[in-house]
């Protein structure tokens, strides 16, 4: 009788048990099927289905038969990492205020993660929030849907401490820097970013920088640089870039690597040749590329003498309104348009961005010239150039690097694909088209296109590659136990639709992008997910 009844019941019980399994944890969250997966480590693509449940890759298989809440049919598409992307301006300039932080005002980052970035790092170029704890709990509570990580900015550390001034610290003072560079190594920086071409950086001893840099490496952190100069010293500068890692004992990048000015190209034979000797004797030296001919800073800082540019904001509109001194900056300023970043050239130098007068954003610095009542010279174009400075500064786009170097640097094995750019509101201003395009055009134009480099190594220049250099080993490859940070498109379509002259337009060819499994952007629309978490270095303490 007892045993009839248990025998009874024996099937229900399991038949329950199986109910509640199954209520409380479907297999699979998402499945994606027909993939045609590029894993990001370079190998070459293979078939398979990516199962994920929470934020994480939980199988890959040549088949998932698994009942899943949601299946996305990949077919003819390749499912690749999320890209991460180490230089990022998503923390806009100095002084700004926090709530104005371009991540914090534009917290879906349309621009990247429609190109397939699932991860920005910020504080680029030395510039960086000091501290950063309170900037990163700030974005962190306005929910991003990228992830988002930060190196601290040298330029900016040494700004706090002693001011924008050509002297080195005091041994007190590099106490204090270096304790800054602590503090920001615990709240979770994934290094030290310096910026030794801008003011005040540019003050700086390679002393100064391998003693701010031992402290960043001694916590897990990595050195990454926009060097002192990439026209005629830019060998010097790599040199001293490796140096840096070299002595203060950490890797070391050299970020957005390019040659400047016509006299200058294919000057990356040599640069990259001194990145392989450096290698070849145990320097973990690395180097990171955007893929455009031409670069962007403010017009002060790209066209004004270093001497010039020292002190603050009226310190300088003081030395422009001083006759004198006034044309010996303008002096200085002519001799860079004809031989540095002006590329001899006037119309080779577009203003992207003006606060004070937002109507010169795209024009060009002879058009501006012309708007002024001047001629279309180099002498007016100069002047033209000190008058923006002086009602309140512009940014620029300087058109003067060589296809050829940037196709050597992106086939370097020790490049990765970095943007340079900044997280932008639609339509404002003419941002450079590298915020909207980077990754996008890498995949069309350079490996479609011209055949530069196959896919599965661009992909691995934009996922695993930077995921490693970061310490981040939890992302940047499809593999089981990963966080789901997955990017789908189309091979045949991929591209960048940004332009110099209209660069809000979003790239095209991605159809879906997944950060930490949730679904962030599909049918060409972020979605209300806001899925990306802060990321920490390896020096974080919790
Ligand atoms: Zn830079």
């Amino acid at each position: 009788m007892k045993s009839a009844h248990s025998v009874a019941w024996l099937p229900l019980a399991i038949g329950i048990g199986l109910a509640v399994l199954g209520a409380q944890t479907p297999p699979y969250d998402l499945v994606i099927r027909n993939a045609r997966v590029i894993d990001g480590t370079g190998n070459p693509w293979y078939r398979a289905e990516v199962g994920i449940r929470g934020d994480e890759i939980a199988a890959i298989a040549t088949r998932i038969d698994a009942e899943a809440r949601r299946t996305i049919d990949a077919a003819g598409s390749v499912v690749a990492p999320g890209f991460i992307d180490v230089h990022v301006h998503a923390f806009g300039g100095a002084g700004q205020p926090p709530s104005l932080l371009p991540i914090i005002e534009v917290p879906t980052a349309d621009n990247y993660v429609r190109q397939g970035v699932t991860t920005l790092i910020g504080g680029p170029d030395g510039f960086s929030p000091v501290p950063i704890k309170a900037t990163l709990e700030l974005a962190a509570k306005t929910g991003i849907v990228p992830n988002l990580g930060t190196f601290v900015g040298h330029g900016s550390i040494r700004s706090a401490v002693f001011g924008s001034v050509n002297r080195m610290p005091t041994l007190d003072e590099l106490e204090r820097m270096r304790a800054l560079v602590r503090e920001a190594m615990r709240d979770g920086a994934f290094g030290l970013s310096t910026g030794l071409f801008y003011v005040p950086a540019i003050f700086s001893t390679i002393d100064e920088l391998v003693e701010l840099a031992r402290v960043a490496g001694e916590m897990g952190g990595i050195h990454i640089s926009h060097v002192r100069d990439e026209e005629s010293g830019v060998e010097a500068s790599v040199r001293e870039t490796i140096a840096i890692g070299e002595r203060g004992g950490l890797p070391t990048q050299v970020t957005h690597h390019k040659t400047i000015g016509k006299r200058w190209w294919g000057k990356t034979i040599d640069t990259l040749r001194l990145v392989d000797e450096a290698r070849r004797r145990g320097v973990d030296v690395t180097v990171d590329v955007y893929p455009y001919p031409a670069s962007a800073t403010s017009i002060s800082a790209a066209l004004m003498p270093t001497w010039a540019q020292e002190g603050t904001r009226d310190d300088i509109v003081k030395r422009l309104r001083d006759p004198a001194t006034r044309r010996r900056i303008l002096g200085d300023t002519l001799q860079i348009i004809l031989d540095g970043r002006g590329g001899g050239d006037p119309r080779t130098i577009m203003v992207s961005r003006c606060d004070w007068n937002p109507a010169l954003a795209g024009k060009r610095l002879d058009d501006v010239a012309v708007e002024r009542g001047r001629s279309r010279s180099v002498e007016d174009a100069a002047d033209t150039a000190l008058w923006l400075v002086e009602n309140g500064d512009c940014g620029g786009i300087y058109f003067a690097i060589s296809e050829d170097d940037i196709q050597r640097v992106l086939r370097h094995p020790a490049s990765m694909v970095a943007s340079d750019g900044q997280v932008v509101l639609f339509g404002r201003a003419n941002p450079h088209p590298r915020s909207y395009g980077t990754f996008a055009r890498v995949l069309g134009r350079y490996v479609r296109e011209l055949n530069t480099l196959s896919l599965e190594e661009a992909i691995r220049k934009m996922s695993s590659y930077p995921a490693q250099r970061l310490g981040l080993m939890d992302r940047g490859v499809l593999r089981e136990r990963m966080k789901a940070d997955i990017v789908i498109f189309d091979p045949a379509t991929v591209r960048d639709a940004a332009t110099f002259e209209q660069p809000h337009q979003y790239a095209q060819g991605v159809s879906v992008v997944v950060i930490n499994g949730h679904v962030a952007f599909e049918n060409g629309t972020i979605t209300a997910a806001r899925p990306g978490r802060i990321l920490y270095g390896r020096g974080y303490a919790r």
